[in-house]
């Protein structure tokens, strides 16, 4: 799950890291009120969305005066955002965040990640923050430090030193680095995150240390113990079809192709999208309905899928293990009367009761393609929505 950056900087807050004093602002209203309320002489108005790389795309400004404030919170709130992060529309700025400006000397690169390889907690550091970290993690990746933490000992002074060293800190100002550092460890920690990243922490010409970014992503098995977290959610932030899905115990990811996927079990689903793709298609999203496909779920999974206005023909993929055959012909049968389906549908299974199943789908009366393998399956899909496109 991801936060908005005002929330992860509540978060830092909470647990001592310094951040600059920002007030968040839903309309231009409040975003002026929010700048009176900090005082100038400078503010930096941020766009608030659920991606990075907003600085490059237009969403993070800096105003000199409240009035300029007004002109960029006018601007910034309800357009399209568009960065490397967002897909091609871009996200729409909903909120932002207002905040007092920072004496920037000198911005630094600092993430905790957990790494699969060593089973450790990652901190990665560099002296060269900022906007164009891809950059330099592409370039030249050597600018990049890496300690792993012993989670039974935590972040030692010796690997924060190491980093705070090759982040070219300033020795009056490592001391305060390294405390930031041990914070932001015990954050990850203690929030059970997956992804803190503070891009840029800056030295300020005080010669301070302050976080002026913020991006969380929290591992979803760990939020029952986490309310406080999960109430920071923004469903606005989040694919639609995957939130209406995950009310019926379906994993669903909106993807960009045209076949509309239905597969009980995520490896099959996998491999199905890997074959229609290997015949030419693509696949409209990965949908997994899990090993009780009931008629309902199979009913909701075909009106999610066919919410998206690019499907132009479905492949159902079936193994009857659990789950048999016939039951799922059932179900496939009901939904598609109840979606009234106008799309062509290919229906491939296989397992227990299989032909009790196919004779259903073929004395049902619809319109069904039979497949037997994945392959004549995804072919079929695949020549199926090239003749609709037509
Ligand atoms: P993003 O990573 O999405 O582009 P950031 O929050 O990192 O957004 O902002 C982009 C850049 O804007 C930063 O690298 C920094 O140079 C500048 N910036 C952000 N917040 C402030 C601030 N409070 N004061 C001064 N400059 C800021
Ligand atoms: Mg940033």
């Amino acid at each position: 799950m991801k936060i908005h950056e005002y929330q992860g900087k509540e978060i830092l807050r909470s647990f001592d890291v310094p951040v600059p004093r920002g007030i968040p602002a839903f309309t231009v209203q409040e975003a002026v009120e929010a700048a009176q309320k900090l005082g100038g002489p400078v503010w930096v108005v941020k766009a608030q969305i659920h991606a990075g790389g907003r600085g490059k795309g237009g969403g993070v400004k800096l105003a000199r005066s409240v009035e300029e404030v007004r002109a960029l919170a006018t601007e910034i709130l309800g357009m399209q955002l568009v960065t490397h992060q967002t897909d091609a529309a871009g996200q729409k700025v909903r909120r932002l965040l207002i905040e007092e400006g920072a004496d920037i000397k000198k911005e630094y690169y600092v993430s905790a990640v957990t790494d699969r390889a060593t089973q450790r907690v990652a901190l990665m550091a560099s002296s060269e923050g900022g906007m164009d970290i891809e950059e330099v993690a592409h370039a030249t990746p050597e600018k990049i430090i890496k300690v792993f933490v012993d989670p039974a000992v935590g972040l030692t002074d010796a690997q924060a030193k190491e980093l705070a060293d090759g982040m070219t800190v300033p020795a009056a100002s490592t001391a305060e680095c390294i405390d930031v550092l041990k914070k932001l460890y015990k954050v990850y920690m203690d929030t059970d995150a997956s992804l803190v990243e503070i891009n840029p922490l800056v030295l300020e010409g005080n010669g301070h240390i302050k976080a002026l970014d913020a991006k969380f992503n929290f591992d979803p098995n760990a939020l029952f113990r986490h309310p406080e977290l999960v109430a920071y959610r923004d469903l606005d932030e989040e694919d639609q079809a995957e939130i209406e899905a995950s009310k019926f115990d379906l994993a669903y990811i909106s993807l960009d192709g045209n076949i509309g996927c239905l597969v009980n079990g995520a490896g099959l689903a996998m491999a199905t999208m890997d074959t229609i793709k290997l015949f030419g298609g693509e696949p409209a999203n990965f949908l997994d309905v899990g090993g009780g496909a009931t008629a309902e779920k199979v009913t909701e999974a075909f009106k999610i899928m066919l919410k998206n206005p690019e499907v132009k023909g479905i492949l159902v993929n079936i193994f009857g293990g659990i789950m048999k055959c016939d039951t799922i012909a059932g179900g496939v049968i009901a939904a598609c009367k109840a979606v009234n389906l106008s799309v062509p549908l290919v229906v491939r299974m296989k397992g227990t009761n299989e032909d009790l199943g196919k004779k259903m789908l073929a004395d049902s009366g619809l319109p069904i393609i039979a497949a037997n393998t994945m392959a004549e399956a995804a072919q079929a899909a695949v020549k199926a929505v090239s003749t609709a496109k037509a």
